[in-house]
């Protein structure tokens, strides 16, 4: 079976590109395509994980939806690939149901699993509250696959660099800036996530979160009020109406575990809640509980971590 892997490289190539060239590979033979600025070494370093071809178009820097779906589409003819695998971020969400009409192929949104014997899909579905199975009936599938899902699997193979003319058009939308936040772990990608929230009482008392998370090696998150009110930066905000995360370790301190903020992190494999009320909604969802107050317990955690 022929596989095109989408990379979207605007932020380098890592965990999520090596984690959706895995997929890709135990479905077939995988063609990477991706587009900006990226370095060949980079891109090469994807046959580790199993891409035979990385196709580039260098030209097409801070594309828009509507080229990227032409992108994509175009190198799929050109390979002849019947399966097209994204990685479950904000380009996968805008892009992937546009490229499904195009090329009349049916779409398998936040897959966190290989398809079954029968094709079956597994998915995460209402924010992950449940699960859904989904089979695609139509020749053609694309399948965005949740960050975390599966273990990336270096196996040692190496892949050709080709640029492409991927023909995407002009855009209708320009960038006029971005902006990315330096020296952290993207949350997407982070396997373990120190989280805080409104019980921390100020943006002043956020070191100790930074502490214990520089410690482990962890990235920052936190709540939406922390974030609504300019306690922490917004793209730390997880939850429904923010980022999905699946990280093998979830520790949140000083947040209830509202339904809303749930979530976002149920699919953590670990969930360590510190909360002082002992009737705090997060307990139920957590594997492990500290009824104790965030001012003591965070210290004494990092003290602990650091002595390994
Ligand atoms: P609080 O609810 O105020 O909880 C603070 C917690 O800290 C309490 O449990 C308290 O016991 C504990 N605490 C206090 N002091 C200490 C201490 N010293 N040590 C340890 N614990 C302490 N929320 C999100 O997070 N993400 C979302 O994406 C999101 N989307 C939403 C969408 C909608 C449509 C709506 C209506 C709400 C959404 N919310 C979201 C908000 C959500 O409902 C909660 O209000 C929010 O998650 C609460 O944040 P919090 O736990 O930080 O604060």
């Amino acid at each position: 079976m022929s596989v095109l892997v989408y990379i979207n490289s605007a932020h380098g190539i890592g965990k999520n590109a090596f984690e959706t060239v895995t997929y890709g590979k135990k479905l077939g033979d995988v063609t990477v395509v991706t587009n900006g600025n990226v370095d060949d070494a980079s891109l090469a370093k994807l046959g580790e994980y199993g891409a035979s071809k990385v196709l580039v178009d260098k030209t097409l820097v801070d594309a828009d939806d509507q080229q990227l779906t032409r992108l994509i589409a175009n190198a799929a003819d050109q390979v002849g690939a019947n399966t097209i695998v994204f990685s479950h971020d904000h380009v996968a969400k805008n892009v992937a149901p546009r490229l499904s009409v195009r090329l009349k192929a049916g779409l398998v949104s936040g897959a966190i699993a290989l398809p079954d014997a029968d094709g079956t899909i597994k998915v995460n579905v209402f924010s992950g509250k449940a699960f859904g199975s989904v089979k695609v009936n139509s020749a053609k599938k694309i399948i965005s696959l949740l960050p975390n899902s599966i273990q990336p699997e270096n196996i040692g193979g190496s892949a050709t660099v080709e640029a492409f003319a991927g023909n995407a058009g002009d855009a209708k939308v320009k960038v006029l800036s971005t902006k990315q936040p330096e020296g952290e772990i993207p949350l997407p990608e982070a396997e373990l996530v120190v989280s805080a929230g409104r019980g921390l009482k100020g943006p002043e008392n956020w070191g100790i979160v930074e502490d214990l998370a520089k410690a482990l090696g962890a990235a920052t998150a936190c709540s939406r009020p922390v974030s609504d009110i300019g306690w922490r930066p917004h793209h730390e905000h997880v939850g429904q109406t923010g980022i999905a995360i699946r990280p093998n370790l979830y520790i949140a301190a000083g947040i209830s575990g509202a339904i809303q903020h749930l979530a976002g992190v149920n699919g953590s494999k670990v969930i360590v809640v510190i909360n002082t009320d002992p009737e705090a909604p997060f307990f139920k969802a957590a594997d492990y509980g500290v009824v104790g107050d965030a001012f003591e317990v965070l210290p004494k955690l990092t003290e602990a971590i650091k002595k390994f």
